[in-house]
């Protein structure tokens, strides 16, 4: 335990150790996590159908037993956890059952320091489902306009689904930007739906005044994020992919592009071995910029504060941590607080 980040003094041990509230490293890990909580910071990286939590997913449907969407939503791999993430996806059918996920959602976000969220919203598999879209983000942006925190909207396209079935994501994009949609995304399988196949819809995304973003260099090599920087990408989900590439690393620095990274994500997903082995560090160390993000917490058994407390054992100081939360403001599409 000691490798850990940052600790608290002995004598503090000593007496968190004699008020009989654990073993001292136990107390320290919770005494860092209260912190963590506490620093203002936002999350730029999760899907709104990943942080539905079991006993939600009850309340969105009273039929489903824990056993059940406990089956459903144990993955070995990635194309495991895909299947996982589509079985959470189906469960959701009416406008209300989105609006009941981030109204959890938010609560989440606000009980960790959230104070801004872009939450991802994959309107490809709305539109693939056959599901009116319209109606689905009228209920989010109501619960949006009372949440406790400030929420912004990534409307996201799957890559594999193809450009054409991204285009029409892109128009409702454009015309709700009035009502907290910032940005465009895409994301899924890298090698089946090239960034390269989407340089024309990232580009009528970025004259409607979208922002974009674009997930790459998770399952796939250094040469995905290049071309998601190609299409003009302006931050990168994920691009662990990176670390393989000194003049990749270069161009992110100078561009100051940053990686939405997500560690547990990348270890639950089998893309990294495990958190030691984590490039994050090493990103870090090269000067490119990088943001902590949770992906899908509820299946990956994440939060945010989590994420931040891992990142301290993985080498990051509090005052990093704090550098960290302070990016994850500025590096926002839209400006928090306006
Ligand atoms: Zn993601």
């Amino acid at each position: 335990m000691a490798a850990m980040g940052f600790g608290k003094s002995g004598e503090q041990q000593t007496a968190a150790h004699a008020s009989g509230v654990g073993p001292p490293e136990e107390a320290i890990c919770r005494q860092r996590l209260v912190r963590l909580l506490e620093i203002p910071k936002a999350e730029l990286h999760v899907h709104l159908e990943g942080s539905i939590e079991p006993a939600t997913l009850q309340e969105i449907d009273p039929s489903l037993s824990l056993a059940e969407i406990e089956a459903h939503t144990t993955y070995e791999d990635f194309a495991g956890f895909l299947r996982a993430y589509v079985w959470v996806n189906k469960r959701l059918e009416t406008p209300e059952h989105y609006a009941l996920a981030l109204r959890r959602l938010a609560s989440t976000l606000s009980a960790q320091g959230v104070v801004y969220a872009e939450i991802t919203l994959s309107a490809g598999v709305i539109l693939w489902k056959g599901q009116d879209l319209e109606a689905i983000y009228s209920a989010l942006w109501e619960e949006t306009r009372r949440a406790p925190i400030e929420i912004r909207w990534i409307l996201d396209a799957i890559r594999q689904f193809g450009a054409e079935a991204a285009r029409p994501v892109v128009e409702f994009a454009a015309r709700a930007r009035q009502r907290g949609v910032v940005a465009f995304g895409i994301g899924g399988d890298e090698v089946r739906g090239p960034a390269r196949e989407f340089a024309e819809v990232f580009h009528e995304a970025r004259a409607a005044g979208l922002r974009l973003t674009c997930h790459a260099g998770e399952t796939a090599g250094s040469e995905s994020v290049r071309e998601a920087l190609a299409i003009g990408a302006e931050r990168i989900g994920h691009g662990i992919a990176a670390i393989e590439d000194e003049a990749l690393m270069a161009e992110l620095r100078e561009r100051a592009i940053p990686l939405e990274v997500c560690v547990t994500s990348n270890v639950r997903t089998g893309v990294v071995a495990s958190p030691a082995t984590h490039p994050l560090r090493r990103l870090y160390e090269r000067g490119v910029p990088v943001l902590i993000n949770t992906d899908d917490p509820a299946l990956f058994g994440c939060t945010l504060a989590s994420e931040y407390e891992l990142a301290g054992r993985l080498g990051f100081s509090e005052t990093e941590l704090e550098e960290l939360a302070e990016a994850s403001l500025r590096f926002a599409f839209a400006e928090p607080g306006r």
